[in-house]
Order: structure tokens, then C-alpha cells, then sequence
């Protein structure tokens, strides 16, 4: 097995992540086997206790483990499955040392980050090794060099080249080199301060992926390979994109990222076949058609809360040769002002997950103003439950109709908690995750979609449909479309008459990519598109 270690310097929200995952992408399509992994050097034992302004999207792998976002590009990026395994925290490091020590695993030895801390970090990569069978392994630490808590990650990693020997480690260091306006000037300092500092550590890195705003020049290229103690040709620039991530991998084939690579590794393997990527970025770039579809949220300013379901959409767009404009509304905005300003002209509303009551008058105003004006409306699990919500407020005429989690009181909880959560306490990884078997019912759109009848889509929730309102609900013209197999959780629902208003509990979002778009996305960005398109003047 060979070993690619991602380091990022200077300042964090590089896409560290994204460049390792691009790599991933150019060595599987040099025919290797990939595995990716990503450390966190934070004390929460995964990222599922913290807030979307903390951290972004909680991204959910079939296991049911809640992961870092990077996690998702490598599952867009690469054909790697990944399971709760692939990502390690400062938090699960400390608890299984402790663990260790309560059992008297340590016999009577004084217990310390070197070695013992360090050695369960290196166990990580050990079991991945084990796992993945992989011909090389992608290992991103995140954090920004520097940082005390990153400390024991790169004194392991360092630890660890040594055991690999030679020609089996590669170092990646992601830096960044800062456009000064004034000075009209790209500046150097902070990429040297940066590998100084991981020098000291004892690593030196074998190649530097430069971010940058404006083009490299080769006095500046010159410089960095001078300074910084890296060949020429390995010092890499990777330039703000001007369309898509996706054009990552072509842009680091192009600067030979992967053939420094594969030389560093002596891996004798043919140059990667991009043909497939180039199509998805021409239609990217150049689509036939475009679509405007608004995403009614509660965290719709920042980038991260919602990544997988803007990544999706854009696959839908790709399926379509369709290009989106995705349009992020705060649902409070709709409160505010009312739905036809807001959502008027656009192809297709979705409604994404979430937690808490803020927004959530505004969402069900979105869901109603889609319902009523036969505007495509995707649910995504809180998206389902808001659906259900407005029907029974306003078409079962059910008033003050609620979910529980929102309203306690409700006469009408037509969402409601499932009972095994009603006695959970503990907050972290403790509600309904991961995937699981989805049964969808003959004749339904989402079958359709899929082309299958029984579809594993991913979790992560604690409310439930209530089955005390199914048969009220069918009658009036809800499509139970999809359950779990035994038939007892409603999965998905649809509404008769209406060109595209689907909803499911899950999260399909996490298991799209843009060389395999998901059905259900797919079929809204040609729902959306159509309405566009075919609407009466
Ligand atoms: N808050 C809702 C629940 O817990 C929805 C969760 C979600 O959208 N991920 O059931």
C-alpha cells in the first residue's frame, strides 16, 4: 500500500478536502484503488453534536456514522465506500486511549500523547489498510499547520512515513499564496512560514498545491520550489475555479499532479482517462437548457450548511444538460414578505433538512405556495415533514397541525417522535442514521424515478410521519409512495395531480454524484425545466 498525506498551511477552508478527493478522482481513473480518510483534530467525537455555523453539513455515510463534509467530495469524487472508519477525531482518539487505560491495558505505564495517542492514530491508517485492500490511501488531516491541537496528527503521520520507508509516502501540502491588491502582487511569505513550520515538525513535503486567485508565474514558481524546498514541477497551482468544483481533476492533471505522484510512489500505471469528466464539465460550462430553482433554508447564508443538496442539484442539472442557478432563500424572508414575491419565477422549490423552529412558518408557506401553483417541490427529510404538516393544515383542514418537535402541544402531531427515541437522553449519534431499506410502492413517480422497487437511502432524524393520519391523508389525495419494509414508517410521499411534489424522510442528497445524478434529483431538474419551458403565456 502506498501513502498520500494532505497537510493545508496559512489559512483554513482551502478545499483541502476537494484537492484530495480530485486526486482521488485522477488515481482511480489511472486504474488504482483508492482509499481516502480524514482526521479532525477537534475534541467532539464526531461532527454530529455541532452546529451548521461550527462546522457545515453533517454529511451521513451508510453506516450511520455523521462525518465531516470532506467526506462527501471523496464519496462524489471516487467509487470509495466509506464507513465510520474513515473518519477520525481528536474526541474518539482520546476515548479509546482512555478506555485502554481504564481496562489497565497500559500496564501501569504512564499514559502520554507520544507514544500512545500517536500510536492509536497510526492504528487508524493500519485498520483502513486492513479494510480497504487499497492500492493507495489518501489520508487528509484537517486543520491549518500550526495549530497545537494538529500537534500529535502530524508527529504520527511523521512517525509513520518512517515505518512505510521510501517511495511509499507522499506528502501534499495545500497552501495558500494571498493576491495583495495594493501591491498587484501574489506573495510567497505565508507557503515558506508554512512549510518551515511543518519542517520543524520533521516532514518535508514532496509537493505544494498552491491556491491562488491569480495564475502562478514561473519566477513565483521559482521562488516557492527555492524556498520551500520542493522541485519545480511540484510546486502546483490550483487557481479559484471559474464554473464548477468539478474541474479540480482537470486542473490538477493538467499541472501532472497525479504523474508526480505516481512517480514519487513508483507506481507504474497508464495516464488517466478524463473523457467522462470532460462531458460533465461541458455541460457545466455550456449546458443546453437552465433552470432557477430556490432552496427555502434556514442557513442559506453560509456555503456548507446544505453542500450535498446544492451538489445534487447541480448533478440533476448535469443529467439534464440543464444548467441551475440555485437561488438560497431564507425562509424567514418568505414570513416576512409572503411566497409570490419570493418564489414566483422560479422552476422548482426544495425544501432541505433541519432542526429547531426558526423558519419553519416560511417553510410551510413554500410547500403550500408549490402545492397550489403546481411548482415542482422536493422534500428533503424536515422538507417531507413540512409537506405533511401543510396538508393537514390545509387540505385536511386539521388547524394548528403540527410536529411535535415544534409544537408539544399540537391537537394535530401529524409528525411525531418514533418511541424508541422517546427514552433517548444523550444527544450524540443517537438518532435514526444511516441507511436502510426503502420499499416504494407500484405506479408511484418516485419508482418511476428510481426504475426499482425497493431503494437504501441514508437517515438522519428523530420525528417520524404518524401513521394515526394516514388513512385521512390518502383519502385526501397523499400518496404514501414509499416505507420501510415492514411497511410501518412512511418514507416517502407524493400528491396526486401535481406535476412533481415528492418528499422522502431520507436524505438522497448524500448519495448523488455528477457522473451518477440522483434519480429523484434528476427528476426534479426535469420537472422544473419542463415547467419553465411548457408553461401557457
Ligand atoms: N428535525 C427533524 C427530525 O429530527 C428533521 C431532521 C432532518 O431534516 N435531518 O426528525
Amino acid at each position: 500500500m502506498k501513502y498520500i498525506f494532505v497537510t493545508g498551511g496559512v489559512v483554513s477552508s482551502l478545499g483541502k478536502g476537494l484537492t484530495a478527493a480530485a486526486l482521488g478522482t485522477l488515481l482511480e481513473n489511472r486504474g488504482l484503488k483508492v482509499a481516502l480518510q480524514k482526521f479532525d483534530p477537534y475534541l467532539n467525537v464526531d461532527p454530529g453534536t455541532m452546529s451548521p455555523y461550527q462546522h457545515g453539513e453533517v454529511y451521513v455515510l451508510d453506516d450511520g456514522a455523521e462525518t465531516d463534509l470532506d467526506l462527501g467530495h471523496y464519496e462524489r469524487f471516487t467509487s470509495t465506500k466509506l464507513t465510520r472508519y474513515n473518519n477520525l477525531t481528536s474526541g474518539q482518539v482520546y476515548q479509546r486511549v482512555l478506555d485502554k487505560e481504564r481496562r489497565g491495558d497500559y500496564l501501569g505505564k504512564t499514559v502520554q500523547v507520544i507514544p500512545h495517542v500517536t500510536d492509536e492514530i497510526q492504528n487508524r491508517i493500519r485498520e483502513i489498510r486492513e479494510q480497504s485492500k487499497a492500492d493507495v490511501l489518501i489520508t487528509e488531516i484537517g486543520g491549518t499547520t500550526g495549530d497545537i491541537e494538529g500537534l500529535p496528527f502530524l508527529e504520527a503521520i511523521r512517525e509513520f512515513a518512517l515505518e512505510a520507508g521510501h517511495n511509499n509516502v507522499v506528502f501534499i501540502h495545500v497552501t495558500f499564496v494571498p493576491f495583495i491588491k495594493a501591491a498587484g502582487e501574489l506573495k510567497t511569505k505565508p507557503t515558506q512560514q508554512s512549510v518551515a513550520k511543518l519542517r520543524e515538525i520533521g516532514i518535508t513535503p514532496h509537493i505544494l498545491v498552491c491556491r491562488c486567485e491569480q495564475p502562478l508565474n514561473k519566477e513565483l514558481r521559482q521562488k516557492i520550489s527555492l524556498f520551500c524546498n520542493v522541485p519545480y514541477e511540484a510546486v502546483i497551482e490550483e487557481k479559484d475555479v471559474d464554473h464548477s468544483i468539478y474541474e479540480v481533476p482537470l486542473m490538477l492533471q493538467r499541472e501532472r499532479m497525479d504523474d508526480i505522484v505516481c512517480d514519487l510512489l513508483r507506481l507504474d500505471v497508464p495516464a488517466a482517462n478524463m473523457s467522462h469528466w470532460q462531458d460533465i464539465i461541458r455541460k457545466l460550462i455550456a449546458p443546453q437548457h437552465r433552470v432557477r430553482i430556490g432552496v427555502v433554508g434556514k442557513y442559506i447564508e453560509l456555503q456548507d450548511a446544505y453542500k450535498s443538496v446544492y451538489e445534487a442539484i447541480i448533478h440533476g442539472g448535469i443529467a439534464n444538460d440543464c444548467g441551475v442557478e440555485i437561488e438560497k432563500i431564507d425562509a424567514e424572508e418568505i414570513e416576512k414578505h409572503g411566497p409570490e414575491k419570493i418564489l414566483s419565477g422560479l422552476g422548482g422549490i426544495l425544501v432541505p433538512g433541519g432542526f429547531g423552529e426558526r423558519g419553519i412558518e416560511g417553510k410551510i408557506m413554500a410547500a403550500r405556495f408549490a402545492r397550489e401553483n403546481k411548482l415542482p417541490y422536493l422534500g428533503l427529510c424536515l422538507g417531507m415533514q413540512i409537506a405533511t404538516i401543510e396538508f393537514a393544515r390545509h387540505v385536511l383542514k386539521l388547524d394548528n397541525a403540527h410536529s411535535s418537535e415544534f409544537d408539544p402541544n399540537t391537537p394535530h402531531p401529524v409528525i411525531a417522535m418514533l418511541d424508541e427515541q422517546k427514552n433517548v437522553t444523550q444527544k450524540g449519534g443517537t438518532m435514526r442514521l444511516g441507511a436502510q431499506p426503502c420499499q416504494l410502492v407500484v405506479g408511484s413517480k418516485a419508482a418511476q424515478l428510481y426504475g426499482a422497487f425497493v431503494v437504501s437511502e441514508r437517515h438522519r432524524h428523530r420525528y417520524e410521519f404518524n401513521n394515526a393520519y394516514r388513512g385521512q391523508m390518502e383519502a385526501a389525495g397523499l400518496i404514501i409512495a414509499g416505507t420501510t419494509s415492514d411497511g410501518k414508517l412512511v418514507e416517502v410521499i407524493e400528491l396526486k395531480d401535481h406535476p412533481f411534489f415528492i418528499a422522502s424522510q431520507f436524505h438522497p442528497e448524500f448519495q448523488s454524484k455528477p457522473n451518477a445524478p440522483h434519480p429523484l434529483f434528476r427528476g426534479f431538474i426535469a420537472a422544473a425545466h419542463n415547467r419553465i419551458h411548457h408553461r401557457p403565456l
